[in-house]
């Protein structure tokens, strides 16, 4: 997995607690859970960080850099 670089907050947004843990995943399965259609490669789910508050449970998602640079051009995924 590549090195990911999501903002770094040592304290949860929902509960305020800083149990904190975080690994990383692929957005995805071959059956269920594909988060980030279109920003993977050929064969490949696209990477995420994984952040998970030990406290109150708040799970949070971060796209990795790979993803994030073809999300403004994939014809997935549409500017609010
Ligand atoms: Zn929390």
């Amino acid at each position: 997995m590549s090195e990911l670089q999501p903002p770094v907050l040592s304290t949860c947004p929902e509960c305020g607690g800083h149990s904190l843990y975080q690994t990383t995943g692929r957005a995805g399965t071959p059956h269920a859970n594909l988060l980030l259609p279109g920003l993977g490669s050929f064969l490949t789910y696209a990477e995420v960080q994984i952040r998970v508050c030990a406290d109150c449970g708040l799970i949070r998602y971060y796209a990795a850099p790979a993803a994030l640079a073809k999300l403004r051009t994939s014809p997935r995924w549409q500017p609010l």
